[in-house]
């Protein structure tokens, strides 16, 4: 489909810094964005409704589901998450190159829905240092890290069917070898 060169999906386990590597690089780069999702988590100390997330009720998310808005979905440490298809289609006909930050599970359907678009797996530099990062956040209870930590596990099992691989040592280094991915891709000729 005509467009999907566009879309970069960022993937790693929870703690592995994926968002603030993002962050970094739609800082350093405006004219990168990145997708919304709807989620049914609760809000961190931080977030903004509409910003980070769409944060929206189970049935609020049933019923974008039932009405074909949502494009991929997973149901992640016990919530919902999902891409919404307005997001990623504005995205392609306007030729914006944007982020999808997701799981593992959502990055193979958007990859196996539009296979021209490029999957980025995040590594944490190693498993102890992600079990500290998750813990140094704060933002989550023992029981939730101890979940996250062995979804980590898993995630990093899946990392070898990403098309580029990138670790999170130094964030600023991390962003720019993304953007570099980002850059050699739209450069390609576009498929009809
Ligand atoms: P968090 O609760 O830490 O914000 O996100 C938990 C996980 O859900 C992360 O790995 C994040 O990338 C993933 N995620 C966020 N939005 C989506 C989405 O729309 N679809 C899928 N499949 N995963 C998502």
């Amino acid at each position: 489909m005509k467009g999907e060169k566009y879309l970069f999906v960022v993937s790693g386990p929870s703690g592995t810094g994926k968002d603030t590597v993002v962050a970094k690089l739609l800082g350093s780069h405006p004219e990168i964005e990145k997708t919304v999702s709807a989620t049914t988590r609760t809000m961190r100390k931080g977030e903004v409704n509409g910003k980070n997330y769409h944060f929206l009720t189970k049935e609020q998310f049933e019923t974008a589901l039932a009405e074909g808005n949502i494009v991929e979905h997973t149901c992640y440490c016990e919530n919902y998450y999902g891409t919404l298809r307005s997001e990623v289609e504005r995205h392609m006909e306007q030729q914006i190159p944007v982020i999808l930050v997701i799981e593992v599970e959502g990055a193979g359907n958007i990859k196996r829905m539009y296979p021209g678009s490029t999957t980025i797996f995040v590594m944490p530099p190693d498993m102890k240092e992600l079990e500290h990062r998750l813990r140094y956040r704060g933002t989550e209870a023992e029981e939730i890290i101890q979940k996250r930590l062995r979804r980590a596990e898993t995630e990093i099992a899946r990392s070898a069917d990403y098309d580029e691989h990138v670790v999170n040592d130094v964030v600023d280094t991390c962003a720019e070898e993304i953007y570099s991915i980002i850059q050699k891709r739209i450069a390609e000729p576009d498929a009809e």
